[in-house]
């Protein structure tokens, strides 16, 4: 071993990526995806939906000083975090099952990381010119030239970063009202320092790091091989018909040799810098743009098209072998993921359509665990929470059962009548409540509070205890 050997290096320094320009069918659907897309962010939280007078009329809300989730006709209260849980596993589930039948088709055409980042090199050609023209002008020293383009450049990606990024806090805020404020400069501070933190973010993500999200930062990327089998779609380079490969002179024959041209055409496009031609690598993010790259020429050549195309793991096997290819949509797994998301699906919309309008939470009260008062009946006192889900003031009567000459005493700004109390809209009513029994034979006993509402009858139990002495 030689003292020269150069020392390992712990990180490899980024190659500058200049993807170029590309026209074909899945171009058209990655611009069709991104407008659809970025459509549905801009429109979504302008959309009205009619709650009711105590209510926001936003369809799509996160309302955090209300702590309220809003989602067309439902509305999740912090209580009920469990329907956020199952619909955060309801995507997972279902990106799972995409990503089985079709790969990376989430990362290649709705990864929003996908979408901006291809919005800002949309930016960065128009102003700086198409991949050569980027190039040179990355390596050329400083001049007035470059200082404009990428000043353009950078301006443009920042106005972009706040249009898309900071859009987000619309979905936090009521939209129409946010507009107005921005218009007239009087955005709260909270919520101008989240535009100016979304739009950073999504300035640096798309402008710089870009593919390094998907390679290095992305745990979505490392972990969904775990989803892929023979039969999922992947992007494959056609060996057999490519190699060898090679330069090709006009006229010349196609005769014992294959139809790749060493043109790297494929390797120019690609958002992520790979050669496809190495195999299925972990970096590429199934975008489809070296297909049309290839497929122009190919077209260029009169060959066939789609020497590069979507293809399965399993066909490409059969290829190699001369057996017939064949495409199997529904496997195992897919009939997993769905079974999956039948149940998860099932559960929250049982969930939501026996969603009880109110709630009863009772706390006992901890220290002192209860008083025996003077008359030697005993007191135990209670921290009492009323859930009213509905748009309406609701009057509830509270009482407990389970001991003989069990009686109820409430407290809220002042003396209360258990059996008549007043919960607002949309709202949780606290109250201080006190139970009084004569002294029960046995130190703990079951008791139940039972609310019911005076109007409509409707009747909620919470089982708790009713302590009258150590253990
Ligand atoms: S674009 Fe097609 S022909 Fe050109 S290098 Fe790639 S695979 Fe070969
Ligand atoms: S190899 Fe092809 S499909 Fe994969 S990221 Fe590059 S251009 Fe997109």
């Amino acid at each position: 071993m030689t003292d020269t050997a150069a020392p390992l290096k712990l990180f490899v320094k980024k190659e500058r990526i200049f993807p170029k320009r590309v026209w074909g069918k899945f171009r058209k659907i990655k611009w069709l995806s991104m407008v659809t897309l970025l459509g549905i962010y801009y429109l979504a939280p302008f959309i009205r939906w009619d709650r009711g007078p105590h209510a926001p009329d936003q369809a799509i809300l996160i309302d955090m000083p209300a702590r309220r989730a809003y989602f067309f006709f439902i509305e999740i209260w912090p209580q009920e975090v469990y329907y956020l849980t199952g619909l955060l596993i309801l995507a997972a589930i279902g990106l799972f099952l995409v990503t089985s039948l079709l790969g990376r088709v989430w990362c290649g055409y709705a990864c929003p990381q996908t979408v901006w980042t291809d919005l800002f090199v949309w930016v960065e050609r128009i102003v700086q010119g198409d991949r050569a023209k980027r190039q040179r002008l990355y390596q050329a020293p400083w001049s007035f030239e470059k200082l404009w383009k990428l000043g353009l450049t950078h301006s443009a990606w920042l106005v972009i970063g706040m249009l898309t990024g900071g859009a987000w806090v619309f979905y936090f805020n009521d939209a129409p009202t946010l507009i107005e404020q921005i218009v007239h400069l009087d955005v709260p501070w909270s919520v101008l320092g989240w535009i100016i933190a979304l739009t950073l973010s999504t300035y640096v993500m798309a402008g710089f790091a870009r593919e390094q999200v998907c390679i290095y930062m992305c745990p979505y990327a490392r972990f969904q091989s775990a989803m892929f089998d023979k039969d999922t779609l992947v992007i494959g380079y056609d060996e057999l018909r490519g190699e060898q490969r090679g330069k090709h002179k006009k006229g010349e024959s196609w005769e014992g040799r294959g139809h790749c041209i060493d043109c790297t055409a494929c390797v120019q496009v690609c958002p992520v810098g790979i050669d496809i031609r190495d195999g299925l690598q972990m970096e590429c993010i199934a975008c489809g743009l070296c297909i049309d790259a290839c497929n122009d020429i190919m077209h260029k050549l009169e060959l066939p098209p789609d020497l590069i195309r979507y293809d399965t793991p399993h066909n490409q096997e059969c290829r190699k072998e001369g057996k017939p290819e064949y495409f199997s949509l529904f496997r195992l797994r897919t009939f997993y993921y769905i079974a999956i998301m039948t149940v998860v699906g099932g559960a929250i919309l049982f969930g939501l359509l026996n969603r009880s309008e109110t709630e009863l939470h009772v706390l006992h009260d901890r220290n002192p665990m209860f008083v025996q008062l003077s008359n030697g009946d005993i007191r135990n006192g209670y921290d009492i929470k009323i859930l009213n889900k509905t748009q309406e003031d609701r009057i509830f009567s509270l009482s407990a059962e389970g001991l003989t000459g069990l009686t109820l005493k409430a407290q809220g700004a002042g003396e209360l009548d258990a059996g008549s109390l007043l919960v607002f809209a949309d709202s949780v009513g606290h109250f201080r409540v006190f139970a009084f029994a004569p002294k029960p034979e046995t130190t703990r006993s079951d008791i139940r509070f039972v609310l019911q509402e005076k109007e409509t009858e409707a009747r909620e139990e919470y089982e708790t205890l009713f302590v009258s002495g150590k253990q």
